[in-house]
Order: structure tokens, then C-alpha cells, then sequence
């Protein structure tokens, strides 16, 4: 009889959420080892990106790919997309040159699953990847020559969630003058900076590379800070830009922003650094809202439109204000309360 001394941490993992399907992929020839969570297909196929990493040990791909996949289904919801929400990440050298026999299992895995999974690009695979995973496969998205890039599409978002979160916590129209620290000037940093320097504010950044900082040093003005400066910065809003779990123990306390609000995803090391931030009287643009241009682009893949994608994404200004004044209202976080809008929005697909 199964002694129960053994724990398979998936259906018990802290993040698991009711994923509707996790499919662990293993390829012997092309050495490839991928993990694809299907986290809520209630409002249409899941759709997210793939992930390649150097992940130190399964558990931690494991805990990615949940929290990324769970996150996907929330995004998707409250910008209003009928897609669901999944992940998928490959645990490799994201620097790894041979890719072509690893990205065709790849497609092939994703094929199997019947296109209740859509991938596409996401940190460490890029266009080219997805466009050879496409050749096993149609159920890739964000393909060449259709939506493209989806970074530009995630600054503008960003851009008018900072302007919403301004208009909340500040009752300001403009950001002239409003002085905002950017963590991270890679693809999505670079189109927001350019963004903020164009309506006047003051900008300072970090990043750890260089040129990606003496390039927004010179087009727009921006002063750089090292890295573990950028928190204590005296600044009206932070941006998060670069990695996950920035918003923690360590940096907390160093916060002198009124505001939070950035396109990293999963910024909250914890859901308790969220409630931290209310008692601190800091206004946290909740990640999954504010950084949906991208996967909003995504969606008008097919008889792509730009203009009709561009809309789309300045509705990211009114479903912010709208959860900070529901916040607001309720006395909770604005990630309880994004939570709870999703929620109900996938609920209401159920039936
Ligand atoms: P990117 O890799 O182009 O940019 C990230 C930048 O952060 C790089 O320039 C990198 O050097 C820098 N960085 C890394 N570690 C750092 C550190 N410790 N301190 C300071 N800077 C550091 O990635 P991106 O596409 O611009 O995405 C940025 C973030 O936004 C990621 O968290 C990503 O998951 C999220 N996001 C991106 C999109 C998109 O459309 N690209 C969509 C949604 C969410």
C-alpha cells in the first residue's frame, strides 16, 4: 500500500490554484525538459509565453510556471481578452546555441495539446524560437510579420497606468515635473522612458547594462543610479522594470515613492508586500493590469490591426482607476481587489 512517505508537491504546491492541467515534457533527443501549466481555460484557450531559464533545481521551474500561468489567466480577464491563462518554460541555458531540434519538440509537445495552449516569446526565447516551434505546430502566437514585438504595446500601457495611478494618488493630469525611477531600461524601460520623457518628467534609472543606460542617459536626460540605490530614491513614483519579487522585505522600507508602478511581472515577493504597501500609504498598480499591452497585442494577431490593439490598451487607464477606487472604497489592496474583478469575469465565462 502507498506509504504516503513521498510528497508530489503539484496538486499541494503553495501556487498550484486549481491549474486545470500541468503537462511536464521530456524529449530524449533534443535533451529537452519543459513544463506547461494550463492554468484556466474558462474564457477561451490559454494563452502565455515560454520561459527558458536556468533553473536551479524542477521546483523552482515548477513555481515559476504556476505563478506565471496563474498570473496569465488574471491578465487576460481584465483586459477584457477571451483567452485563458498558461505558461509553459523550458529548463535550459537560455544562451544555448543550438535551439532548432529543442524548439521543434517543443512545438510538438505544444501540439499535442490540441491548441488548449497557445506559446509564445517571453524572457529567454525569442521570435525565431516560436517562429521553428511554429513548423511543428499552429498553436504558436505573436509570430514575425504578424503582431510582432509586444514590448512597445506593454510600455504604452505602463505609461497610462502610471498616469492613472498620478491621477488616483496625486490628482495630478501630467506627469511634468513628477520625478520616476525606472528599474530596468531593456525593451519595455527603454518605449516607457521615452513615454515619460516626452510628457515632462525627470527620470532616473539602473540597470546592470551599461549600454542599454548610456542610451537613455542621452535620448532623454536620465540620471543613473547603481542598482541597490534605486529604492531609496526620493521620487514620486517607482517603476519596476526588470525582474520579479523586487517589492520585499529588504526593499520595502526603503520606499520613499507615493506610488508602485511598473511592467515587471509578479513584483510582490509575497501578497503580504502588497498589504504592506497600503499601510504605508503607497498606491501599487497591481502587475497583471498595468502590463497587458503586450499580451492585448497578442490578441489581434489574426487580420493584425494596430489601431484596434492600441485602443484596447488605453483601456488599461480606466480598469486602474477603477480597482483603486474600489480599493479605496473597500478599505483593501488593489491586488485583492484586481483579483476579485478577474475572478468574477471568469466565474461569469463558467457559466
Ligand atoms: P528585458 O530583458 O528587455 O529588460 C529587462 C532589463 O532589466 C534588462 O535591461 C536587464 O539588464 C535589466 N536588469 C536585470 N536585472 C537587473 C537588476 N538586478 N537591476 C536592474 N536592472 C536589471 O525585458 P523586457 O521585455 O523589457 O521585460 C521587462 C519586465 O517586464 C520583465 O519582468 C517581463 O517579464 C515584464 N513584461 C514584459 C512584457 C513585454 O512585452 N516584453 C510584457 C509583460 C511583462
Amino acid at each position: 500500500m502507498y506509504s504516503g512517505e513521498i510528497h508530489v508537491a503539484v496538486f499541494n504546491h503553495v501556487s498550484f490554484d486549481e491549474h486545470e492541467q500541468v503537462v511536464f515534457c521530456h524529449d530524449k533527443e533534443s535533451g529537452l525538459k519543459a513544463i506547461v501549466a494550463i492554468h484556466n481555460t474558462n474564457l477561451g484557450p490559454a494563452v502565455g509565453g515560454c520561459r527558458m531559464w536556468n533553473y536551479q533545481s524542477d521546483d523552482e521551474a515548477l513555481t515559476d510556471v504556476l505563478r506565471l500561468s496563474r498570473g496569465m489567466t488574471y491578465k487576460n480577464a481584465l483586459a477584457g481578452l477571451t483567452m485563458g491563462g498558461g505558461k509553459s518554460v523550458i529548463i535550459a541555458d537560455p544562451k544555448r546555441q543550438d535551439r532548432e531540434a529543442l524548439f521543434r519538440a517543443f512545438g510538438r509537445f505544444i501540439n499535442s495539446l490540441g491548441g488548449r495552449y497557445y506559446s509564445a516569446e517571453d524572457v529567454g526565447t525569442t521570435t525565431a524560437d516560436i517562429m521553428i516551434a511554429h513548423e511543428e505546430t499552429p498553436y504558436m502566437a505573436g509570430l514575425e510579420g504578424k503582431s510582432g514585438d509586444p514590448s512597445p504595446f506593454t510600455a504604452l500601457g505602463t505609461y497610462l497606468g502610471i498616469k492613472a495611478a498620478v491621477k488616483h494618488r496625486l490628482g495630478l493630469d501630467s506627469l511634468k515635473g513628477l520625478k520616476i525611477a525606472v528599474q530596468g531600461v531593456g525593451h519595455v524601460g527603454y518605449y516607457l522612458c521615452k513615454h515619460l520623457h516626452n510628457e515632462g518628467a525627470e527620470l532616473i534609472v539602473t540597470d546592470i547594462h551599461q549600454a542599454s543606460l548610456d542610451r537613455v542617459a542621452t535620448d532623454f536626460g536620465a540620471i543613473v543610479v547603481a542598482p541597490q540605490e534605486i529604492y531609496a530614491q526620493d521620487v514620486d513614483v517607482y517603476a519596476p522594470c526588470a525582474l520579479g519579487a523586487t517589492l520585499n522585505d529588504a526593499t520595502l522600507p526603503q520606499l520613499k515613492a507615493k506610488i508602485v508602478a511598473g511592467c515587471a511581472n509578479n513584483q510582490l515577493a509575497e501578497v503580504r508586500h502588497g498589504e504592506q504597501l497600503k499601510e504605508m500609504g503607497i498606491l501599487y498598480a497591481p502587475d497583471y493590469v498595468i502590463n497587458a499591452g503586450g499580451i492585448i497585442n497578442v490578441s489581434f494577431e489574426k487580420d493584425y490591426d494596430a489601431a484596434k490593439s492600441t485602443a484596447k490598451v488605453e483601456e488599461i487607464y480606466n480598469t486602474l482607476l477603477k480597482i483603486f477606487s474600489q480599493a479605496d472604497a473597500q478599505n483593501r489592496t488593489t491586488g485583492a481587489v484586481a483579483d476579485e474583478m478577474a475572478k468574477a469575469i471568469i466565474e461569469a465565462a463558467k457559466k
